[in-house]
């Protein structure tokens, strides 16, 4: 019946954005306002709501749990106007928000399927947006605004926590529920999550609570799923020794569905205070940050560490050790489980990966973390362990695992894991993401021996690194950065439509293997990424870049031509890449406003901070950014509000399917224009065809690349031949005619 999250979204990302697409697909669309499940505004468009569409919206998302992900609602007139509402769900069906505007036609009111179509690609980017803002624990955010005592409370969880007992961050909340409400005891009790945390008050010495708890907690369990809400026990009956002496305020906590998975409670000695409406306030806010944190830092199928969670905690602990100890890590990857989706279909396949990761979790030694990594592959990291304690580890798992193979009616359902262990090295700036790829080579190695057993990774093993490309790949990679085997390609980028415009060219690396063939990138990049060689390469890809557009530096003053350069994730969260690149741009002599850099979505957003502040730097300067693959990542229009960016790079796929599909094409429309509103300029990727090269032009997309306008060539022939492409960019979209061969590449 209610609705999933309550959450706005965070201040400093505003849906400005989504109301400004929404207008440019309605123009006529007045009022258009974002209502939150709570009843709260997140955005209105003329800064005050309209009660009718308020109370419309309520009464809307107030109905049950319709289709999963989808988008319906109604229409109504008030005084004159039409008003629509459309209620975004999430993929429990449950409602995340409403939108709501008024459209005055003239009397004639549209069917609401036919707004709904028009706002529609508006309406699923928003709810992307806010079903990503509700499981990132923007919750936190509103909540501690609300409530100052919540402030000091969350405050206290990042700072005073005990970290060497509490890298985890459902740890350090429950200590600092009990410090900060002054409790003796707090617990947490999630067992479908394996969640059973106890914290007593930091400067009192821990004494009987386990036992407590280990009395109460069933009784609190099935209070909690049973009554669904909080419960205050003041008042103790102190004949009974059954009865612990203990005041107890108990508060469910909540799966996002709404089903109640476990607890919250704090406790106080019977000649403690009561506790009351401020102490429940609170530990109910708190009870909701725990769903959010759930959310964030859990895989849902599995209640295993995500693997963003797994490494933030693992890199926690790393932190607070102040000698070097021996840790181990164990990289596990179900076999063969296309063979299982393919002969018992994709639930079985499903339910295996959950069977498993149950495995993983009751089988792990006391206080390891584990995580699903992706897919059907699991990593556990155990602190203080050896690589022989580790290979223990991994083989009672393996075979555990093994004995999960059944008969079914189809055939045999065989289940086996291959598993790789590693060392964590002494002395490596990423010694986790360093034992994660050797433990994922020792798996591999152990696929390669014949499945359902475990290999640890071994620097001395000639076999083992042989066997494994990647290794290889790594040692010549190695190898091309320091005597330099790279080339640099371009490839133009040219405005779509008529008009004035420069010619872009988007800088691409090859690499020189030792017989003299040219690998592309994505023969060694995954390679480099995983062994955090990628800032090594895109040094080497800026300073030979500017290197070479230096030696044109004459040339290019004056001109309008502008080059971008590639830009890893790895690059963006080095501190020193910033200067890296000052550096180089200086030695040049270029013009800085001749160079754009192109970062993933997926970069920029998921180091956001860093990222806002590199491309600052950077833009002082007067570099260019793009936005690059556009659509595939963790795609937010958002998000290009907060950062400074001058382009955006429809992903190729996208771009593809405009073609055959509606959906696809409306959005690339949407987005230009959206972006044109912006001031952002819009390039299509993987422009194949005259047929798509048309297309985007119509879609109002300003820029295109692709084979059909310009396949990749060297760096020097581009340079060499400037003025050309000069030319034929202020041509606009006539630079398909037979006089321009060169383009071909
Ligand atoms: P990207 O940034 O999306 O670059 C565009 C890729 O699409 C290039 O592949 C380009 O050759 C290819 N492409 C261009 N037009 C078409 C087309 O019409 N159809 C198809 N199917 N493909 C087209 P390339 O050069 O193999 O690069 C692949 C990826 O490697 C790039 O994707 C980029 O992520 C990465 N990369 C390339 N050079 C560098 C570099 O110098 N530094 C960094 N960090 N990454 C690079
Ligand atoms: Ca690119
Ligand atoms: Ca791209």
């Amino acid at each position: 019946m209610v609705a999933a999250a309550q959450t706005p979204p965070p201040r400093s990302v505003g849906l400005d954005p989504y109301g400004q697409l929404i207008r440019m697909l309605l123009p006529r669309a007045q009022s258009i306002s974002v209502y939150g499940t709570g009843g709260q505004t997140f955005w209105a468009s003329d800064g005050q709501d309209d009660p009718d569409l308020h109370n419309l919206a309520q009464e809307l998302m107030a109905a049950d749990a319709a289709t999963p992900n989808d988008i319906d609602g109604a229409t109504r007139r008030f005084d004159g106007a039409n008003a629509y509402a459309f209620v975004l769900r999430d993929p429990q069906g449950l409602a995340l928000a409403a939108v709501t505007l008024l459209a005055r036609d003239n009397g004639e009111a549209r069917p609401f399927s036919l707004v709904l179509g028009l706002l529609r690609p508006a309406l699923e980017c928003l709810q992307r947006e806010l079903g990503m803002k509700a499981s990132l624990g923007a919750m936190t955010r509103d909540l501690s605004t609300r409530d100052r005592d919540l402030e000091l409370l969350l405050d206290a969880s990042g700072e005073k926590a005990d970290t060497t007992r509490d890298t985890d961050e459902l740890g350090r909340l429950v200590q600092a529920a009990v410090d900060h409400l002054n409790c003796s005891i707090g617990a947490l009790i999630i067992p479908e999550r394996s969640v059973a945390i106890v914290r007593t008050k930091a400067d009192q010495p821990r004494g009987h609570e386990a036992d407590i708890i280990t009395r109460t907690h069933r009784h609190l369990l099935t209070w909690a799923q049973l009554q669904r809400r909080t419960m205050i026990v003041n008042k103790i009956a102190t004949s009974s020794d059954k009865v612990p002496p203990y005041k107890i305020l108990s508060v469910p906590v909540r799966h996002l569905s709404h089903r109640v998975i476990g607890f919250l409670a704090l406790f106080n000695k019977a000649d403690g205070e009561d506790f009351e409406l401020r102490q429940t306030r609170l530990a109910e806010l708190l009870a909701r940050k725990v769903t959010s944190i759930l959310l964030t830092n859990y895989d849902a199928s599995t209640g295993l560490l995500s693997r963003g969670a797994f490494e933030q905690q693992v890199d926690a602990l790393l932190a607070t050790r102040e000698t070097h100890a021996a840790d181990a890590v164990v990289y596990l990857d179900i076999d063969q489980m296309h063979v299982i989706n393919e002969n018992f279909g994709m639930h079985v396949g499903d339910e295996t990966i959950a069977k498993v990761a149950e495995v993983v979790r009751r089988r792990a030694p006391l206080g390891a973390l584990c995580a699903r990594i992706s897919g059907d592959r699991f990593a556990i990291f155990l602190a203080g362990a050896s690589a022989e304690a580790a290979t223990e580890a991994a083989e009672a798992i393996r075979t555990s695992v093994a004995e999960l193979t059944q008969q079914r009616t189809e055939g045999v359902l065989r289940v086996s894991l291959s598993a790789g262990v590693a060392a964590l090295p002494a002395n490596s700036k990423h010694p986790l993401s360093h034992a994660l790829a050797t433990a994922e080579i020792a798996s591999k190695a152990a696929k390669d021996h014949g499945r359902d057993r475990v290999e640890t990774f071994d620097n001395g093993d000639v076999s083992m690194v042989r066997r494994h490309g990647e290794v290889q790949i790594i040692a010549s990679l190695r190898e091309a950065i320091a005597t330099d085997r790279f080339r640099l390609y371009a490839q133009p980028i040219l405005p779509l439509s008529v008009g004035p415009a420069e010619p872009r060219f988007e800088i691409l690396i090859r690499m020189l293997t030792e017989t003299g063939e040219l690998l592309p990138p994505a023969k060694f990049l995954p390679a480099a990424e995983s062994y955090q060689l990628m800032p090594a390469i895109d040094k080497w890809v800026v300073e030979h870049a500017m290197m070479e557009l230096g030696a044109h530096a004459s040339v290019l003053k004056g001109r309008v031509a502008r080059f971008a350069i590639n830009l890893s994730g790895q690059s963006v969260s080095d501190p020193d890449s910033a200067a890296m690149i000052e550096a180089a741009l200086g030695a040049a002599g270029i013009p800085p406003d001749i160079i754009c850099f192109e970062l993933t979505e997926t970069a920029a957003v998921t180091h956001l901070e860093r990222a806002e502040s590199f491309m600052q730097r950077l833009r002082n300067l007067g570099c260019q950014f793009a936005l690059d693959d556009f659509g595939t990542g963790a795609s937010s229009l958002a998000y290009l509000k907060s950062l400074p960016v001058s382009v955006l790079k429809i992903d190729g796929s996208f771009v593809r399917d405009a073609i055959s599909n509606a959906r696809s094409e409306s959005m690339v429309k949407a987005v230009a224009q959206l972006a044109r509103a912006m001031g952002i300029t819009t390039v299509a990727e993987y422009v194949e065809t005259d047929e798509l090269r048309i297309r985007m032009a119509n879609l109002g997309v300003d820029y295109g690349q692709g084979f059909a306008i310009g396949k990749p060539i060297p760096l020097s022939d581009v340079l060499a031949d400037l003025s050309l492409y000069e030319l034929v960019a202020a041509g606009g979209g006539d630079f398909g005619t037979p006089d321009v061969p060169a383009l071909a590449g």
